[in-house]
């Protein structure tokens, strides 16, 4: 599943920005997704819960933001809604090649929350045999 890998890249990312504020958790995670990209928020959303699952964005909240598709036509130099992708202008019937939003796929924010010391999994080095 194509939402799987994107939400993968999501994960890293999230835990990397996490990782840099030493935040202790990831409350919610908020994205956004043009309606052109290709995505189902269903599938998003289950992708979420598998691919958080162990991390401290486990109990995270998914906020999605959709971004709705937007052309612009060159000769009446204005934007205009193609929500199906369709990108022909509806005042002059010009097929405009410049879709201005509707393909994003990104992560917008991180609600975090702080760490309050030593993360409890961490690996003990006690643990190894010592000679
Ligand atoms: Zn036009």
């Amino acid at each position: 599943m194509h939402e799987l890998s994107l939400m993968e890249a999501v994960r890293d990312q999230a835990l990397e920005q996490a990782g840099r504020h030493g935040a202790g958790r990831i409350v919610a995670i908020r994205l956004r997704i043009g309606s052109l990209a290709g995505v189902e928020p269903e599938a998003l959303r289950f992708a979420f819960t598998v691919v958080m699952e162990g991390t401290i964005a486990e109990e995270a909240r998914l906020v999605i933001e959709a971004v709705p598709a937007v052309c612009f036509c060159g000769p009446c130099a204005q934007p205009f809604p193609a929500p199906e992708g369709n990108c022909e202008c509806p005042l002059c019937g010009a097929i405009s090649l410049e879709l201005l939003q509707g393909r994003e796929l990104e992560l917008r924010s991180l609600e975090l929350e702080e760490g309050s010391g030593p993360p409890a999994e961490a690996p003990s080095p006690a643990a190894k045999d010592i000679p």
